[in-house]
């Protein structure tokens, strides 16, 4: 569902501009210092061999087109899409606003058929990162719209496949452009708070989009720790990847399956945990009785516990 709004276009609904700003020009706000990202090693140049197959992207079904005509109507837009194969149009709010029209210039083409948005792709112009197309309306013909594909190999970053994440270095980032690329959260992540080792973007089942909301594992728990704390960030706006300022909450990522970080220390076995406590000066699992135990302490008795909804377990 579509029930945010979406990163789009400046307000006439034109093609979003241009910029050669590249996304580590992102600005951080809340006045932190930002450091210059280390300059990515150019990858080798390899010799492909013929014998190798090429690796065909995968895409969501969901397409983001931007800059459409003022008076281009859903049939309108599907007969400029349905080349392709079988769509439906979307836009936020659609079923509430009653209008045939998209209010803000911009929809999202929902393909019955992955393969469409391949071939959707392929008949697109390349200008810089951004994919051009042309539709017609009844009163501009051949207007050049923008294509926003989604490639499933954007949704997860991994900084060393041998390295298994660490729940308790795991942040729940919600709030983000539904235009930026695992790695690309993990760049900023790793700029403000240290080295992300791997980033996961959200997306609905069915069709794979981005929900805007990603989990972010960090090598170490200082930054983890670091993150936490800062819980707001904005993300200035860029242009490209960034179309307007972001206010992006960070938050522990809770998992369902941990067991309880104080039993562990006590040598008699874990129990499941069923409580997280979020506060900066705990940030850890509990069983019942250790939580108890725990915030007896009349300085954090205010703590309050998040629930976690075991499926596998029953209360004890
Ligand atoms: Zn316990
Ligand atoms: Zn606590």
């Amino acid at each position: 569902m579509e029930g945010e709004s979406e990163d789009v276009s400046n307000k006439d609904g034109a093609v979003e501009d241009t910029l050669e700003e590249k996304l580590c020009k992102l600005i951080v706000s809340d006045d932190q210092p930002v450091e210059e990202a280390p300059a990515e090693e150019p990858a080798p140049e390899e010799s492909v061999s013929p014998s190798v197959p090429e690796v065909v992207e995968r895409y969501s079904r969901k397409v983001f087109v931007g800059g459409l005509p003022p008076d281009i109507d859903e049939d309108g837009i599907i007969s400029s899409f349905q080349r392709f194969g079988p769509l439906i149009v979307d836009w936020p709010y659609k079923a509430q606003c009653r209008s045939y029209f998209p209010p803000k210039g911009y929809a999202f083409l929902l393909f019955e058929n992955e393969k469409s948005v391949e071939e959707l792709v392929k008949a697109c112009v390349r200008d810089d990162e951004r994919l051009q197309f042309w539709v017609s309306s009844p009163s501009i013909s051949h207007k050049a719209v923008q294509i926003r594909p989604w490639k499933l190999s954007d949704n997860d970053y991994v900084l060393d496949r041998t390295v298994p994440v660490d729940p308790r270095k795991t942040v729940f980032v919600g709030g983000l452009p539904r235009t930026l690329s695992a790695a690309e959260v993990a760049q900023i992540m790793t700029r403000l708070y240290g080295t992300v080792c791997y980033a996961g973007i959200d997306t609905d089942p069915e069709l794979r989009y981005p929900k805007g909301t990603a989990s972010v594992a960090f090598s170490h728990r200082d930054s983890y720790i670091e993150a936490i704390k800062t819980r707001y960030v904005t993300l200035r706006q860029d242009g490209r990847k960034c179309t307007s300022d972001k206010r992006v909450e960070i938050k522990p990522y809770i998992w369902d399956d941990q067991n309880c970080d104080n039993c562990q220390t006590t040598g008699l076995g874990s129990k499941p945990a069923h409580f997280f406590c979020s506060n900066i000066s705990c940030l850890r699992y509990y069983c019942l009785d250790c939580w108890l135990l725990m915030h007896a302490r009349p300085d954090i008795k205010f703590h309050s516990p998040d629930y976690i909804r075991r499926m596998s377990t029953r209360w004890s």
